[in-house]
């Protein structure tokens, strides 16, 4: 998506360990119109498919999963990675390994909210290793629920999970998929194919 490529090149800032930082608009402050936009592009993208529900993790997927939700009208159901004690006794869960914390997180979800035959769109901030989303799918077979697709507003190209998930045969879109980018020179280019 031209837009969002254009906002990553204006916004966007690469810090070391090949990390992307977007908090100007996507992970700390956000930018409600813009992330609106984003989220009518997963619908486009996604309108014509039977969607139950929103699947995503916190933090940082909530609030674009939240915007695409209200052209879905569908709920919002996120992963969590803390389990107090008013959590659910009786959930799914999985481990995943975060990227940017560089920590192991026993995630969940409460089975009441996942039910089989549930028809989840999953909707991440970033998709880079693949860690975030194998632990997702995992929860909704676990659930015996069908993945009717994963919208990714921005995929690290060059670490390879969108592609093994791609190889899979899941229905994964991402609206920018970012080939190459370099701390030294601050340059980052984008894989044409998510022009669409
Ligand atoms: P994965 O599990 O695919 O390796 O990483 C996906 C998760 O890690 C996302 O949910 C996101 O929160 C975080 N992440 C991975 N790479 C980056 C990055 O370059 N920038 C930011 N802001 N988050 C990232």
């Amino acid at each position: 998506m031209k837009l969002l490529e254009e906002k990553i090149l204006h916004d966007g800032n690469i810090r070391a360990g090949n990390v992307l930082k977007v908090d100007s608009f996507l992970n700390h402050q956000i930018d409600v119109p813009f992330i609106e936009m984003l989220g009518k592009e997963f619908y486009r993208r996604f309108g014509n498919e039977k969607v139950d529900k929103i699947l995503t993790i916190e933090t940082s997927g909530i609030g674009i999963a939240a915007v695409t939700a209200t052209y879905f009208k569908v709920p919002v159901l996120f992963a969590k990675k803390s389990s107090g004690s008013n959590m659910d006794k009786d959930v799914y869960f999985t481990q995943i390994y975060s990227y940017t914390h560089n920590k192991t997180n026993t995630v969940t979800i409460a089975k009441r909210f996942l039910q089989a035959g549930d028809r989840v769109l999953i909707i991440d901030d970033f998709l880079a290793n693949g860690c975030a989303l194998e632990g997702l799918l995992d929860m909704v077979r676990q659930a015996g629920a069908q993945v009717a697709g994963i919208g990714i507003v921005i995929e690290k190209g060059f670490q390879g999970g969108g592609d093994k998930l791609r190889a899979k045969g899941l229905p994964l879109v991402s609206l920018a998929i970012v080939d190459a980018m370099d701390s030294a020179t601050g340059k980052i280019s984008f894989r044409k194919e998510a022009r669409e």
